[in-house]
């Protein structure tokens, strides 16, 4: 019977020959996943035996990211910020950049609630109308979740305080956002409209939105085929932003003047290279309305916030 050690020497051998960039982490988080234990039990153990049934999932699953597939796809989860996704090929795995937009929008968030007569979380009756958040493009969910929990740790009301509405065009998608949203019971106060960018009305009789995330395709076309073959997996439809990146981006852009309130912002992701270009975008679009970038934790451009000036 083979030791963890041994399992995981032999795996990472085999997954750097196959082209991984992250051979030995991989190996680690697979063996991890077929023990049912995680990577630190994993180094303080290197000469326990590896089952038999746990050797098996472990080969299968190696054998798969052998082809390429990505360690998160084969697990069927993903951590992000600091909660674990179900994934699978209906979505884009979310990437720890996109952990900056969450961020920028519980703050905007508590701002707004901050900001309202009466204390955040003490109702309608006191705070006004919900803050009107949506998510374009929610994808596995990961964004609208991550801000419902995160909004929840802060003591507020989802539903009464806030309200989310997480988009996409492909209902594959919005299902496996559902699965997510429930699995974190933070499907209170969110809704899930299947919608290229936004519904030709915008729900509750077209009222216009507070908040307004997106992490829409960005990469330009003709770098897909240099991203790591485990986008390959991923639904190229999350991905292609088109010749320059930017063309999901403009198409929101154009909604933004009747989807988002007087006083609302836009807080969009966007890619590493795009710090110019997408304020230059913007600036084309829409010329009157003021622009930033803001950088993720890497020190990256990589949220866009727009608002009218
Ligand atoms: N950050 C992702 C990547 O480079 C792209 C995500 C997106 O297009 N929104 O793989």
């Amino acid at each position: 019977m083979a030791t963890i050690g041994e399992c995981l020497t032999d795996a990472t051998r085999r997954l750097t020959a196959a082209g991984s960039e992250t051979a030995r982490l991989d190996a680690e988080v697979l063996l991890a996943w077929s023990i049912g234990a995680d990577r630190t039990t994993l180094i303080a153990h290197h000469d326990a035996p590896v089952g038999a049934d746990a050797q098996a999932r472990f080969e299968a699953g190696v054998v798969r990211r052998e082809a390429g597939e990505p360690v998160a796809y084969i697990r069927g989860i993903k951590e992000f910020h600091g909660l674990a996704f179900s994934v699978d090929e209906r979505a884009l795995i979310p990437r720890p950049e996109t952990e900056a937009l969450v961020d920028a929008a519980i703050s905007e968030v508590m701002a707004r609630l901050a900001a309202r007569p009466g204390e955040a979380g003490a109702g309608p009756e006191h705070g006004g109308d919900p803050i009107r958040v949506a998510d374009i493009g929610t994808g596995s969910g990961a964004i609208a979740v991550a801000l419902a929990v995160g909004l929840r740790a802060r003591r507020v009301t989802m539903g009464r305080n806030v309200t989310i509405a997480a988009t996409d065009i492909s209902p594959d998608a919005l299902d496996l956002a559902r699965e997510n949203a429930v699995g974190h019971a933070a499907a209170d106060g969110m809704r899930f409209i299947e919608a290229d960018l936004l519904p030709p009305v915008l729900p509750d009789d077209g009222a216009r939105f507070d908040v307004l995330l997106a992490n829409l395709p960005y990469v330009r076309t003709d770098a897909i085929a240099g991203l790591p073959v485990a986008a390959s997996f991923e639904p190229r439809l999350a991905l292609d932003g088109g010749p320059d990146g930017l063309d999901a981006i403009r198409a929101l852009l154009e909604r933004l003047p009747e989807a988002l309130a007087e006083d609302g912002v836009a807080l969009l992701e966007i890619g590493a290279d795009q710090g110019e270009g997408a304020p230059a975008a913007v600036a084309e679009a829409l010329p009157d309305w003021r622009t930033t970038v803001e950088p993720d934790l890497a020190g990256l451009p990589r949220v866009l916030r727009v608002s009218r000036s």
